[in-house]
């Protein structure tokens, strides 16, 4: 089975409630037997499929991924890091990516054309990179050309969006970035129109929180500078003279997970354990983030716990299959979750153990299932926006 993913689906937001898409549940029914969770012998079965089928799989897991699958993978990583280990294992023909579709995406587009990348399950999205549509985006632009302030603006668009989101970028003059390089590639941006003092604009996809975060705390911009853009309104819900007057247009998204912490959770820390270290990932809102003592990607997270010091306490503001991982490494320091009741990502979270049994199975059988394709214009378009991301400095030379 393949299917290709060139256009976006508002699925997720769909399954949220507004309207019903018929394919919403696409690849919850695998073909072929999709084994029992309460199957005691699954954590044998997934060891017997990847011996058997050897260096000809490589499973990446995301970070966010539970641990009954990250005990497979043979690498973890953020989803640009997992995209690229997969580019540099051409020998292996099928990449198995626990992640979610847009991750998929990005592995296929850096991966050779001998290289077949697998989604365990297809339905396994993501709700933010849902929530920026091409046809809403190509919408959005069209209003910007006839207010003549598109020539002035250069679309950004985070890691997280679908490969139709990073090929627009590329089309038009635009850049990809992780949560890890946005202010240097907002910097960038801004130099192709101007520089960050002059007046030209970038539009943000699809995270307003990254795009906001980064303008105001790292490259000094106010946040009267920010304007939302509703790709359900007119001009965004703006009107013409504050899109004229804005520096950065933020596309309404967010990250359904990282949207549910709030400063009332850190202050509530820092009352009941004075000195706790607050550490939060930079997709939360901005008082979240102006509140944290330290903000930064799920890499960056990893090694601030790394280089903790023993006995010092942690509450940390991102995926909670990570903070417990973090946690249960480093039992020498005492780690809390951010949020009160249970935060998983929904979507991660589909990718369990009998998907991925399933899918290794099925390659042993000699059947390639969920193979995720970008077509070859998509591909083509979006290629220029990640090179460009990838020619960026490392760091901020202004700071240097
Ligand atoms: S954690 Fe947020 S951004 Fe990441 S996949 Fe889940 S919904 Fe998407």
């Amino acid at each position: 089975m393949t299917q290709t993913f060139s256009e976006p689906s508002p699925s997720a937001l769909m399954l949220l409630g507004e309207r019903r898409d018929p394919l919403s549940e696409r690849g919850v029914d695998c073909p072929g037997t999709l084994p029992s969770p309460s199957d005691p012998g699954l954590v044998e079965r997934a060891r017997a499929a990847k011996e058997a089928l050897g260096d000809r799989v490589f499973i990446l897991g995301h970070h966010y991924q539970r641990d009954e699958v990250i005990q497979f993978a043979d690498v973890t990583g953020d989803s640009f890091k997992l995209a690229r280990d997969a580019a540099a294992r051409p020998a292996a023909e099928f990449i198995v990516f626990c992640g979610v579709h847009f991750m998929a995406e990005s592995a296929d587009i850096l991966t050779s054309d001998d290289q077949q990348v697998i989604l365990p399950d297809m339905a396994a999205g993501c709700s933010m990179a849902d929530m920026a549509n091409i046809n809403q985006v190509d919408d959005a632009w069209a209003q910007l050309e006839e207010a003549g302030i598109a020539s002035r603006t250069v679309p950004v668009t985070y890691m997280n969006s679908t490969a139709a989101i990073k090929a627009f970028c590329g089309e038009h003059g635009g850049v990809v970035c992780t949560s890890s390089n946005a202010e240097v590639a907002l910097h960038w941006a801004f130099d192709q129109v101007g520089g960050v003092e002059g007046d030209g604009k970038v539009l943000f996809l699809p995270d307003q929180h990254l795009g906001r975060n980064t303008a105001v705390l790292q490259l000094g911009l106010s946040l009267d500078d920010c304007i939302v853009w509703d790709p359900r309104k007119p001009l965004g819900g703006n009107t013409p003279e504050a899109v004229e007057a804005a520096r950065m247009i933020l596309w309404k998204g967010h990250c359904s997970v990282h949207g549910r912490f709030r400063k009332a959770h850190i202050d509530r820390f820092r009352e009941q354990i004075p000195g706790i270290n607050v550490l939060v990932h930079p997709e939360c809102a901005n008082d979240v983030v102006t509140a944290a003592d330290m903000v930064g990607s799920t890499e960056y997270i990893i090694k601030a716990l790394d280089a903790a010091e023993p006995g010092s306490s942690w509450v940390i503001g991102t995926e909670l299959n990570l903070v417990r991982r973090l946690a249960n490494a480093h039992p020498d320091k005492d780690v809390h979750f951010l949020e009160d009741t249970v935060c998983f990502c929904s979507t991660m979270n589909r990718i369990d153990l009998p998907h991925l049994v399933w899918a290794l199975e099925s390659l042993v059988a000699g059947d390639v299932p969920n193979v995720i394709v970008v077509d070859d214009e998509t591909q083509r378009l979006a290629k220029i926006a990640l090179d460009r991301m990838l020619a960026l400095p490392a760091k901020n030379p202004a700071k240097d």
